[in-house]
């Protein structure tokens, strides 16, 4: 069977045609899917029953499983999905006030190797189809209160999401379309450690998404202990690679930094961030870092978090710490997937 998510239009469209379908059917499979949350074809209410069996015969809906899902004091819920070849990702929605973000991730395992994630410990797997993306936000928006909408997409779960454009970029399509998900382009931000060479391409695409480069550290020699992924690729060419990516979009820049506790938390590190960011229009979100099992990284103190913040503020930067949604979930990317592995079934 194949998996419907993959290429919806592509798939359903002639497969409809060919059974004397109109195409207003192709329409109404959308609606459901995105609009009306359906679980199943059997809920597609207003399309013949019998239509309804073939595409179930024909198509999966699904192609995961969702082997744990997890909800946090703090309305923060997390799935973890089985994938068919047994491969499995996390994914999270984040409740704040109105907003209702989630976090997807686009590959099992991650190839990137940054020190401190749980996601990368193992390595990379595979790449994640742009089916299996699109189903993290639909699952995670079956989570929802009917009266609740998805206001947000990051693309921060497990993996690099641009080792993977070619599936992430027609997943991102189907969140933004008006008989998609709806989510404006603005609201969707895209991580990235900073391969150079898919920001470019993601720039050249007229991307209106956001951007967030991941520094973790003020310098190289840092960087490359952090983010081993840097070794080939410098600062200056990240940053470089950034602007033009901030002039072409003019979405403004995010700057990712993971604050570990005695490794890039000072307050010099903090004046060496702000000499390298300099003028540029940019929001800096600070990252506490959230401990993991096995990893020897602490979180920063309260006093080590204040007075990096304060120098970034004193230098006229736009400063967010994020906070830790989720913590008691293991929502931090990698997290639950390490936990449950390491759980006899
Ligand atoms: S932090 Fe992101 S890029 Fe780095 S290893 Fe983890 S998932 Fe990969």
């Amino acid at each position: 069977m194949t998996h419907l998510l993959n290429a919806i239009d592509e798939q359903l469209k002639p497969w409809l045609k060919e059974r004397g379908q109109g195409g207003y059917r192709a329409a109404q499979v959308r609606r459901w899917l995105f609009a009306r949350r359906a679980a199943d074809f059997a809920a597609m209410t207003d399309l013949p029953q019998a239509l309804r069996e073939e595409l179930a015969a024909e198509f999966d809906l699904w192609s995961a499983e969702v082997a744990k899902h997890t909800v946090a004091e703090d309305g923060t819920e997390k799935l973890l999905l089985s994938l068919r070849d047994g491969g499995q990702v996390e994914c999270v929605l984040l409740r704040d006030e109105i907003r209702r973000t989630i976090c997807i991730s686009t590959q099992v395992g991650c190839g990137m190797g940054c020190v401190f994630c749980a996601s990368g410990l193992d390595g990379l797997q595979r790449n994640l189809s742009t089916g299996e993306i699109i189903e993290q936000m639909l699952r995670l928006q079956l989570l929802l209160a009917p009266e609740e909408r998805l206001s947000h997409i990051v693309v921060m779960g497990m993996g690099e999401p641009l080792a993977n454009l070619d599936a992430l970029l027609p997943a991102l399509v189907e969140a933004s379309r008006d008989d998609g998900l709806g989510i404006s382009a603005r609201r969707i931000t895209i991580s990235t450690v900073g391969l150079t060479k898919a920001m470019r391409r993601l720039s050249d695409t007229n991307s209106r998404y956001r951007l967030a480069v991941s520094l973790h550290a003020p310098n190289d020699e840092l960087r490359r202990q952090i983010v081993p992924v840097s070794d080939k690729i410098p600062l200056v060419d990240v940053l470089a690679e950034a602007d033009h990516y901030f002039e072409v979009s003019g979405r403004r820049l995010t700057f990712e930094y993971v604050l570990l506790g005695g490794l890039n938390d000072s307050p010099d590190h903090a004046t060496e961030l702000a000499n390298l960011l300099g003028r540029r229009t940019a929001l800096v979100n600070v990252i506490p870092y959230n401990p993991v099992a096995g990893l020897p990284y602490r979180t920063p103190t309260a006093a080590a978090q204040r007075s990096f913040r304060s120098v970034l503020e004193q230098r006229g930067l736009a400063v967010r710490f994020r906070h830790r949604k989720g913590d008691a979930i293991d929502a931090a990317c990698g997290q639950l997937r390490r936990r449950m592995a390491s759980v006899p079934s």
